[in-house]
Formats: C-alpha cells, structure tokens, sequence
C-alpha cells in the first residue's frame, strides 16, 4: 500500500542546529524532502537563493499571502517567512515525508489547518550553549542575537504543543533519533485508516460469515 509523506514540523531556538540537523537528515536517508521557505530578511553570507531560502522583497511576499501561495507565513524578528504550497504539496504526494523548518506561530497554524502533522521541537543542550553557537556563528550582529534570545525565551512558552522534543548534543545520534520519532510515527492508527478499516472489514465479514 503507498503511503502518503507524513507533514513534518522542525521547531526549535534560533542557533539550536536546526540546519545542520536536517542537512544530515537528508544526507542520510531518502525519504525526506526539506520545503525551501520565502523570507524577506537579506541572505547571510554563504546563502543563495533558491538553496536556503528564496529571497524576496515585502511586496513580492505579501503578494504571495494574498494569491494563497503560501500554507502558512509569520514574522520573526521584523522580517516575513513562508512556506510555498506547491512544492509541500507535491512532495507528499509522491510519499516523501516533507520537513517544514519553521518557527513556532508557523508550526501551530500547520497544526491547526493538518493536524495530522508531525510536530518536533529541537533545543540545543543548555542555553549556555545556545549562546555560545548563535555567537560563534558570527553571522549576526550583539543586536540581533539578543532579539533571537528574546524570542527564545518566548518560544519556550510553546513547546508544550510540541509532538516530541528532541535534544541537539551530538548529530549523529540526534539525527538517528529523528529519524526512529518519523518511522514511528508512521504507524500510528491515523495514519493507516485505509489498512484499519480493511482489517475491520474482513473481521466484519468473517464473524458475519460464522454465524
Ligand atoms: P533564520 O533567519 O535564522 O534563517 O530563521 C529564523 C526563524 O524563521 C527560524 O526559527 C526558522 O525556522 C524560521 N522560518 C524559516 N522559514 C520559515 C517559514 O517558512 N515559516 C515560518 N513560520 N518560519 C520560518
């Protein structure tokens, strides 16, 4: 039987590995496919277009919210991110479990309009660390990464909405673990309402049968 992809939400703090994290996920195995998001915020160094994110000016973007371009948009630290509809659209249903990695009002809105999407919240092992990585990064200004901070700390207020959290202290094992959360995931009962209801069907028949 062909499944349909599972939908699947990566959250987590602003320097939490987030990108590394899916980059080996995708390396590894297959079945994944990652959502390139529209944002209005400038590329960092090192990031083109179309492979990141694809760049756009507010115009463009609030264009895209109004033609319904986009499954879900929010702003974060004054700038616009989305995720472009088709491509997620297409993916799942060629049976690729497609990753949307996006911060928390995104997440929520994906669970509200699919609830059936799988929800993971990646945090790095202390904030301590946190800091560390989103510093050493050296992509940001002390401005900006105070924001991110900031948002952060309101971040954490959401992570109860969350499927699963998922701690970043070693890659590969975090990867692993992702990776074992996804293949469970797929055999949850509503997932599989198609195989369910022909079990019931058959049992149905065969009880009615020995009557
Ligand atoms: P960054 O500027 O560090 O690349 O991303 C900032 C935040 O925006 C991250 O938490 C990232 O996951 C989130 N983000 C990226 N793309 C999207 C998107 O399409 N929608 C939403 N809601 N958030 C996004």
């Amino acid at each position: 039987m062909r499944h349909k992809g599972i939908l699947i939400v990566v959250s987590g703090f602003s320097g939490a590995g987030k990108g590394t994290l899916m980059k080996k996920l995708l390396e590894t195995y297959d079945n994944y496919a990652l959502s390139v998001s529209m944002t209005t915020r400038s590329p960092r160094e090192g990031e083109s277009d179309g492979v990141e994110y694809f760049f756009s000016t507010k115009e463009v973007f609030e264009k895209e919210i109004e033609s319904g371009g986009l499954i879900e948009y929010a702003r974060y630290c004054d700038h616009y991110y989305g995720t472009p509809k088709a491509y997620v659209e297409e993916q799942l249903l060629l049976g690729k479990d497609v990753i949307l990695e996006i911060e928390i009002q995104g997440a929520l809105k994906i669970k509200n309009r699919f609830p059936e999407a799988l929800l993971l919240f990646v945090t790095p092992p202390s904030i301590a660390e946190l800091e560390r990585r989103l510093t050493s990064r050296g992509t940001e200004t002390k401005e900006v990464i105070k924001k991110r901070l900031l948002r952060a700390a309101e971040e954490a207020q959401g992570i109860d909405a969350y499927d699963f959290l998922v701690i970043n202290d070693d890659l590969e094992r975090c990867v692993q673990e992702i990776h074992e959360i996804v293949t469970a995931s797929r055999n949850a009962p509503f997932r599989n309402t198609e195989f369910m209801n022909h079990i019931k069907e058959e049992l149905e028949a065969l009880s009615k049968g020995e009557n």
